[in-house]
């Protein structure tokens, strides 16, 4: 028996890294998963048929999280496939890295609608449907980078604290209807996103982590799977910092 048998996840992003390694894990816990991606068929049909080896129901979804037509269609093509939806992991994200005054605005507009403005359209078109069964769990993957700031980040950090802020407000909203919104905020992990980061950088932020490594993928998509499960159920509005102590 798993903690999270019997319910249906959306995780978006789930193709590569962090995403593959949530939806892995809350299909390990019970779960059946729907799987977004944006160009990665190969990985994600991967990813999919590790689940279903599970015995656990896997579909994939081709969506490009920011733009408001596919989100409609991946939706209601999750439910015609799965009939409901009751988690929903927004974890796709980009980085689009520049020192601000040499920022231009696509750099700064692809960032915010992909981790800001693509997870509140996801939410809005799932939360209804959540807050009429009266059960939901709603968990944004945000970055230690949205509460902190970093230099050449100023579209990906204003995206990611929006994030945390959109957090707790929908905690407000939908409490009242057993629908909890939270988040996690991962520190460096090795996935792709930081693969292209310098030696000399990465090793500047092991110095700056008081645990000295970078994160694995599988240890935030630990916190997703308690955030989801049954002993979360009193707690929303936080977020869990996975970090290895970089911030505190
Ligand atoms: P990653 O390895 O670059 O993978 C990104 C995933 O997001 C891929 O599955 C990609 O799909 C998908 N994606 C990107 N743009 C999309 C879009 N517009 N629509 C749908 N899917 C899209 O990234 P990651 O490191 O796993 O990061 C996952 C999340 O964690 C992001 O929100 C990121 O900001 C956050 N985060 C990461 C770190 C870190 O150190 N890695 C730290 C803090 C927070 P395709 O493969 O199909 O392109």
């Amino acid at each position: 028996m798993g903690v999270l048998d019997g319910k249906v996840s959306l995780v978006t992003g789930a193709s590569r890294g962090i995403g593959r390694a949530i939806a892995i894990a809350l299909a390990e816990a019970g779960s059946d998963v729907a799987l977004n991606y944006l160009s990665s068929e190969g990985p994600a049909l991967e990813a999919a048929k590790m689940i279903q080896a599970l015995g656990r129901k896997a579909e994939i979804y081709k969506a490009n999280v920011a733009n408001p037509a596919e989100d409609d269609e991946m939706v209601s093509k999750i439910m015609d496939d799965f009939g409901t939806v009751q988690i929903v992991v927004n974890n796709a994200g980009i980085t689009r890295d520049k020192s601000f005054l040499k920022m231009d605005r696509p750099m700064w507009q692809d960032v915010i609608d992909t981790n800001l403005t693509g997870p509140a359209m996801i939410t809005q078109r799932l939360a209804q449907p959540m807050m009429e069964m009266g059960w939901g769990r709603i968990i944004n993957i945000t970055s230690v980078v949205g509460a902190m700031g970093n230099f050449g980040q100023a579209n990906y950090a204003s995206a990611k604290g929006g994030l945390i802020s959109l957090t707790k407000t929908l905690a407000r909203e939908f409490a009242r209807k057993n629908v909890t919104v939270n988040a996690v905020a991962p520190g460096f992990i090795e996935t792709d996103m930081t693969s292209q980061v310098p030696d000399k950088a990465l090793d500047q932020i092991r110095s700056l982590t008081p645990l000295g490594r970078l994160g694995k993928p599988e240890e935030v998509a630990a916190a997703v799977v308690f955030l989801a499960s049954p002993a979360a159920a009193f707690i929303t509005g936080s977020v869990i910092d996975v970090n290895g102590g970089m911030y505190m």
